[in-house]
């Protein structure tokens, strides 16, 4: 079929038509390119029937014409089954505005008897000009995008399934318990979502190199699953699930679809649905319905498989911990015994040795030398400071045990502070200068005299233990601030602000190059701050290293 010579130069004007083509200049090559191109390209004239003047193969397509000769027939006429009214419109409207027209996805029937359209084509309707301006012709050019058209319409419904498994999904996991009840109820919702009578998730233990479709399933009989219990599966093996597993194989067959089940680089096995309950069979949708709840049941196990590592060392920390405290609060009662027992056992030689000096001070060992009377109050004052460290040991241990009971009674704090700096006389040496300032009024408090006069002598000691180069050590008793006071002040080593707490903690004992060679138990200042807090008061310090310190001792005043 060629085209009428008259319209080569209006079709150089149809703008949408490629340029090059028009370049080649030559009429039967233009002619050949049209006839053979896989659009459908037809010529009709500016006139209410439109009449076809030239039309190539491609266009046959949509004008099953026979053997009947096509030129000058109606275009109305070939398209029996279209929507003439609307062919009829369209070229009207080109003729008379001289504008091309598109129209994108039109429907069509594809055969007359086909009462719903289910094929789309794609038109460019371009106006032709004559000498004078007038539009003389209408090209066409028809394209057949039915696949596209229901391509398209299936990824929309691809794509809508898979939001509603994953919507699906979440639901599950929101509400999900333990993992088999949560797969068990993700196998029946993929069997709805597929249209399947069984579904199973088959899990794959790498260690064993098997199979079982145990985790999750739907429609499954007892006996099914013994028999889909670790069946062998090793990489190479030739057997369909083996393949699903570790060649990525998607099995689609009437009977079923089985989709790999990986999380990453993991892989946990396959997801398969058997026996549609649609007569049509499992669908490709299907399978990407499938494949889209394994992606997401992927995703349920990882998350699942990282919150159970966390709950797992969670309690493998906590039973740690358990066991450490136990030990700890084992060692702790095993350190309280021993203290118990290393106190009763030294009292008893301390207590013979101090009746022998008694008995040589007041003489009833007969008459001693003269070089041994000046050193008695000496030993005496020693003996004093073992019992007080003794005594130290048997309170903490008290303490500890909770059965250190305070014997409450109103008393003058003064007489506390004069019978511990009588008992300590002796110690303060040369080097020493006791210095103290005891008020003149009563200072009363309610309180356990023998555990206040324990406090007050530890607290002197100290002053006295840890000034080694000498000094005054000041012992103040009086009032201030509404609280009855006991201050004792050194001229010694001091102590470091960062180690002031450390002090009044148990056998918190600060070694430095000043101290390191002093005894002691580190539970003095532990006991002192414990009883004082007892007696609804404190023990508090100031420092300066190098220079001294000073502890003091508050407590409440007695009202009455
Ligand atoms: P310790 O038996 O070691 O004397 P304490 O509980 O009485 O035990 O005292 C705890 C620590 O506090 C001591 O080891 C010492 O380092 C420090 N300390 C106590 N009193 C003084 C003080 N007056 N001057 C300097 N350091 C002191």
């Amino acid at each position: 079929m060629s085209l009428p010579s008259h319209l080569y130069d209006p079709l150089r004007i149809a703008s949408a038509l490629s340029p090059a083509l028009f370049s080649l200049g030559d009429p039967d090559l233009l002619v050949e390119l049209l006839n053979s191109n896989p659009a459908g390209v037809v010529l009709v004239e500016a006139d209410p029937d439109l009449p076809v003047v030239y039309c190539n193969e491609s266009f046959q397509h949509w004008a099953p014409i026979g053997d009947r000769p096509i030129l000058g027939r109606s275009l109305l006429e070939l398209f029996v089954w279209a929507d003439r009214s609307a062919v009829r419109s369209t070229y009207r409207s080109v003729i008379q505005s001289g504008v091309p027209i598109h129209r994108r996805s039109v429907p069509y029937r594809p055969r007359p008897q086909d009462q719903d359209a289910a094929g789309y084509w794609s038109a460019s309707h371009y106006p032709l000009r004559g000498p004078h301006g007038q539009v003389t012709h209408v090209l066409s050019m028809t394209i057949d995008v039915t696949n596209q058209a229901l391509g398209q319409v299936r990824l929309q419904e691809t794509q809508q399934r898979a939001l509603s498994t994953l919507a699906m999904i979440a639901r599950h996991l929101t509400s999900a318990g333990q993992a088999p009840s949560f797969f068990n109820e993700l196998s029946a919702t993929i069997a709805e979502l597929v249209s399947a009578e069984r579904v199973a998730f088959w899990l794959y233990d790498a260690d064993e190199e098997t199979i079982s479709a145990r985790l999750g399933h739907f429609g499954f009989s007892v006996d099914d699953l013994e028999l889909a219990s670790r069946l062998p599966c090793r990489p190479g093996g030739t057997d369909p699930l083996e393949r699903v597993v570790f060649d990525e194989l998607i099995v689609v067959k009437g009977s079923g679809i089985v989709v790999p089940w990986k999380a990453g680089d993991h892989r946990l096995g396959a997801l398969g649905a058997y026996e549609s309950t649609r007569a049509s069979g499992f669908t490709d949708e299907d399978v990407r319905a499938l494949q889209a709840a394994a992606t997401a049941a992927a995703l349920v196990w990882e998350h699942r498989q990282a919150d159970e590592a966390l709950a797992e060392i969670r309690d493998r920390e906590t039973t740690g911990l358990r066991q450490q405290i136990e030990q700890s609060i084992e060692l702790e009662h095993l350190k309280t015994d021993f203290l118990k027992l290393a106190s009763h056992e030294l009292r008893g030689p301390l207590g013979v040795v101090r009746g022998y000096i008694s008995m040589m001070e007041d003489g009833t060992l007969g008459p001693i030398g003269q070089s041994v009377t000046p050193v008695l109050p000496l030993l005496r004052a020693k003996l004093d400071e073992m019992n007080q460290l003794i005594n130290e040991i048997v309170e903490t241990a008290r303490l500890e045990d909770s059965a250190l009971e305070l014997q409450f009674n109103r008393l003058d704090l003064r007489d506390v502070v004069r019978a511990a700096l009588h008992a300590l006389e002796p110690l303060t040496g040369e080097g020493h200068r006791l210095v103290t300032s005891i008020a003149d009024q009563p200072v009363t408090v309610v309180g356990d005299a023998s555990r206040l006069r324990m406090v007050v002598t530890n607290l002197v000691h100290n002053a006295i233990k840890y000034s080694p180069q000498g000094g005054e050590v000041c012992v103040t008793c009086d009032v201030e601030d509404g609280l009855a006071r006991v201050a004792v002040t050194d001229q010694g080593v001091g102590i470091a602000a960062e180690d002031r707490d450390r002090l009044f903690t148990r056998f918190g004992r600060i070694v430095t190059r000043d101290t390191a060679g002093l005894p002691g138990t580190g539970l003095g200042l532990y006991l002192a701050r414990d009883l004082a807090r007892r007696h609804g008061g404190d023990v508090t310090v100031q420092s300066e290293p190098g220079r001294g310190s000073t502890f003091t001792l508050g407590l409440p005043l007695s009202r009455a």
